[in-house]
């Protein structure tokens, strides 16, 4: 009704995240934390509301988290932000993306992306009643084809939609993959937004590198990112965008008549968080590990996996098991391994155009979450293991 492609309907999260509390399964499907982000954080919010600070704030933000949030991209990154002006603090980075579209894009652009892509931008681009363009990654490795990028972008072109670390395949974009990306955008003279929500998610010896940082790119760049995944916060819903101010004036625009400002009590919380490197480090050793669980786990079950090296998620391909399971696809094996296996995935074509190529090309993938305890992964990856035989 909304869009005709189908892009403003129930997310998939939801559908799935219902079928888990329907069947009692584990859910594997929406990524959230089954352990909170640290104490002395929920404290930081608890003084705050305690102090009053719970009504309407400043529009752009609260000051301290404007000045952490410059203060972390300096930091990590060795990005120069102006905390007045340069920075917008939003209901997660939902919000930043949504508000970055809506204010940039209209009918008659087009709005690229990378696919599969994250569900949110495609609702976001057919809100802004723009055309999407999705650009398929590459088959079997799941990287940026960059040629295919460069046949997509022409005059019509407004915005380029980057995610790195890439939700659902785990991919991170390589400083090499990200040149490319920033050569085709300074040549068509076109605006990266980029959802960078998992950029202290990385394992082993990948390397998250802000699009930000290429020469030319800081003037034509919108970095969107959120205290959800860093800090095992999700339902705190804090995020922001941060760009050269004339973008994210415009962002902000929108933005006051979406929420008009974002949760008041959490925002002092948050700028205390964002100074502590240790709590994320911590968070991303510990996931590598848990990664590898489930991959032994779902391999074992009879799937393969592409390792991810980044991000809460796992991309399975069930294909060997689609015949002898009697499922059609991706999306029916999802919606049967609760009575088959007790646990609950999210297909990869929710992520895709429907009827796409790529939608085509992955129909038989499950995304799986290992952002949950140690113990909830041993017992999905047992249950999981009875599909094997
Ligand atoms: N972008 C990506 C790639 C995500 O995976 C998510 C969901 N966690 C979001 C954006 C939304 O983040 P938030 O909860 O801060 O709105
Ligand atoms: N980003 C999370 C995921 O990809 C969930 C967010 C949502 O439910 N919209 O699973």
């Amino acid at each position: 009704l909304l869009a005709p492609d189908g892009a403003v309907a129930q997310t998939i999260f939801a559908e799935m995240t219902a079928l888990a509390a329907r069947t009692g399964a584990i859910n594997l499907g929406q990524g959230f934390p089954d352990v909170d982000g640290p104490d002395y954080v929920k404290e930081a919010a608890k003084a705050a509301i305690d102090a009053g600070r719970n009504q309407y704030g400043p529009g752009d933000g609260a000051p301290e988290l404007r000045r952490a949030i410059a203060d972390h991209q300096h930091r990590h990154y060795g990005l120069d932000v102006d905390p007045d002006g340069e920075v917008l603090v939003t209901t997660g980075a939902t919000e930043a993306l949504a508000a970055s579209i809506l204010a940039l894009a209209g009918p008659g652009d087009e709005v690229v992306t990378l696919e599969p892509y994250y569900d949110s931008h495609a609702a976001s681009i057919a809100l802004a009643g723009a055309t999407h363009v999705p650009v398929p990654l590459t088959a079997g490795d799941l990287r940026l084809d960059a040629a295919a990028l460069r046949a997509a972008v022409g005059p019509r072109t407004r915005l380029i939609v980057l995610n790195t670390p890439h939700n659902p395949t785990g991919t991170v974009l390589t400083r090499a993959e990200l040149e490319q990306v920033a050569a085709i955008a300074r040549e068509a003279d076109v605006v990266v937004l980029t959802d960078e929500v998992y950029e202290h998610l990385t394992f082993d010896d990948a390397v998250h590198v802000p699009i930000a940082t290429l020469p030319g790119m800081a003037e034509r760049t919108l970095t969107v990112s959120s205290s959800g995944k860093t800090f095992s916060l999700t339902g705190w819903k804090i995020g922001w965008v941060h760009g050269p101010a004339e973008l994210v004036t415009a962002v902000r625009t929108v933005k006051q008549f979406l929420t008009y400002v974002s949760g008041t009590p959490f925002q002092p919380a948050i700028a205390r968080a964002l100074a502590d490197d240790e709590t994320p480090r911590a968070l991303a050793a510990s996931l590598s590990s848990r990664r590898d669980l489930l991959c032994e786990g779902l391999t074992a079950a009879g799937f393969d996996v592409v390792v991810p090296q980044g991000t809460y998620f796992v991309v399975a391909d069930g294909g060997h098991l689609l015949d002898r399971l009697g499922a059609a696809d991706g999306h029916e094996l999802c919606r049967r391994l609760p009575d088959l296996a007790g646990v609950v995935g999210v297909p990869v074509s929710a992520f895709c155009r429907a009827g796409s190529a790529t939608s085509e090309a992955l129909a038989t993938r499950v995304r799986f979450t290992f952002v949950k305890r140690e113990d909830v992964l041993r017992d999905a990856v047992e249950r999981l293991h009875g599909l094997a035989h």
